[in-house]
């Protein structure tokens, strides 16, 4: 059923206080700031930090080892400052909602609201019929009601924004439960993408992120292969827009025309993360990753041909089922001749819901964790070696929001490179910078997960900046003059 109260239930909310609090990937973070939005367009206030907030909204995530477990635990924690200040609320949103849905409320009967991943615009509406009716609400789409785009938003960045151009995800990865919880792909058409990124660098934004599960798949939707490549570059006509990102993108759909586009378009930054997960084919086949490790790594030498400086990231998991020591070695290998300038690295562990979690041929633990541990001994090393080589070479920073705190025992601030390197950037009293200002500097120093540039050459004051100073506030949705996608 569909929750609709009316305005003047919404305006008792007034000067009510919410937290939101996120786990794990972009997807979520950037569902958060909608969130976020949406609740302080129905009045709801941030809760001031340390405060009990009236509304705490757990935004969980499916993917991560022992999810429920953490989720339990944490609603556990509030039982008890429930009991003590009567008028909360407790909602659960994101991915381990949508899976666990009305188990929620039976474990955990403090809670006032279970919403899923594709109802996230319904927050505010339930947690008030919870609130009029004294009663739990659970309400799980299984298809997407309304584009999160469409929806209120109050990003945490003065200077950079999450873009969705994709939600849900056609692949099978037999390790991952993301399209069980998200749905099948569903595509933004280019032209309301563009016009938000157009109302956001209007309202100074510098950097956008393109964000999808499957982001290089866009487009198979409406049925054009290339669509992924021209809206890179119809973002490269944007005045204004400094940086362009994306993430994720997929080995099986990476083509020619996107590592064009990437190199032709000159505020695409010079970066790629592209997962690998294993570098044995016999591995990815069990993964259902429908790419080898000769595709993979033709992949990478077709981007460094093109685009000489591109900073090269990954995704790994190690001891997969059925993992032998030879395939681990592939991947070791893999790692050794795609020089990535970062590797994230995952421990396999059964995830409930995926196909993997019943495979035979589970890797113990421990060797799980000794080969874990050889692969981030390789992987640092070539990262290391990778930011040796920036020593002496300026770079130019985005001093970040978080990150561009001012670090008081070091006096730097910090903010990440073209090619998404994490800088710690001296101060310079002569001209200080804010988050959302470009600073170019020498590398003086270089770890395998930073650099240090403490010989400042400039600093670019920006609109960002200014922004930054300044409190951040709810921003509308982006008027689009067109509706969002509703489900069929
Ligand atoms: S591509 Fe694979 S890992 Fe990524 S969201 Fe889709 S199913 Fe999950």
């Amino acid at each position: 059923m569909r929750a609709d109260l009316d305005a003047a239930d919404l305006e008792n909310v007034a000067r009510r206080t919410y937290q939101v609090r996120t786990y794990g990937c972009q997807m979520n973070v950037h569902d958060s700031e909608r969130l976020a939005g949406l609740l302080e367009d129905a009045g709801y206030e941030p809760a001031a930090d340390g405060d009990v907030a009236d509304v705490v909204v757990f935004n969980t995530c499916a993917v991560r080892e022992n999810a429920d477990n953490r989720l339990y635990g944490n609603l556990g924690h509030l039982a008890p400052v429930k009991a003590a200040n009567p008028g909360m609320q407790i909602a659960v949103g994101g991915c381990l909602a949508q899976k666990d849905q009305g188990q929620i409320v039976e474990r955990a009967p403090w809670v006032d609201v279970v919403f899923g991943t594709h109802n996230i615009g319904s927050l505010p509406v339930l947690l008030e019929r919870a609130r009029v009716e004294q009663q739990a609400q659970v309400e799980i789409m299984e298809a997407l009601e309304v584009f999160p785009s469409t929806l209120p938003t109050k990003r945490d960045s003065a200077y950079a924004a999450w873009v969705s151009i994709s939600v849900g995800c056609n692949n099978t990865c037999t390790f991952c439960i993301v399209p069980s919880l998200r749905g099948r792909e569903r595509d933004r058409r280019p032209g309301e993408i563009l016009a938000e990124i157009e109302a956001l660098v209007a309202d100074g934004v510098l950097e956008i992120t393109l964000l999808g599960q499957n982001v290089n798949a866009y487009g198979v939707e409406f049925g054009d292969q290339r669509a992924f490549g021209r809206l890179l570059r119809a973002c490269g006509e944007i005045d204004g827009l400094e940086r362009v990102r994306f993430t994720s993108p997929h080995p099986r759909d990476f083509t020619g025309d996107v590592i064009d586009a990437m190199a032709q378009t000159p505020n695409v930054m010079p970066q790629l993360h592209m997962p690998l997960q294993s570098g044995s084919d016999r591995v990815l086949q069990a993964m259902r990753r429908s790419y080898r490790q000769d595709r993979y790594l033709r992949i990478i030498d077709d981007v460094r041909a093109a685009m000489p400086h591109a900073a090269i990231t990954t995704d790994i998991i190690v001891g997969f089922p059925g993992e032998s020591e030879e395939d681990f070695e592939q991947t070791i290998d893999v790692v050794r001749r795609a020089r990535f300038a970062g590797a994230f690295t995952f421990q396999y562990s059964p995830r409930p819901g995926t196909q993997a979690a019943t495979m035979a041929g589970q890797v113990p633990a421990e060797v799980v964790q000794a080969r874990y541990e050889r692969l981030v001994e390789v992987a640092n090393e070539i990262a290391w070696q990778g930011n040796r080589g920036f020593v002496g070479q300026q770079v130019e920073v985005l001093i970040a929001q978080g990150e561009g705190r001012k670090d008081a025992r070091t006096d730097r601030m910090s903010g990440r490179a073209r090619d998404n390197r994490l800088v710690h950037v001296a101060i310079d009293p002569a001209q200080p910078a804010r988050p959302g200002d470009v600073v170019t500097a020498e590398v003086t120093y270089a770890a395998p997960h930073h650099l240090v540039a403490d010989r400042v050459i400039a600093v670019r004051r920006t609109r960002a900046g200014d922004r930054a100073e300044q409190p951040t506030a709810a921003r509308p949705a982006v008027s689009l003059g067109m509706p969002g996608i509703r489900a069929r």
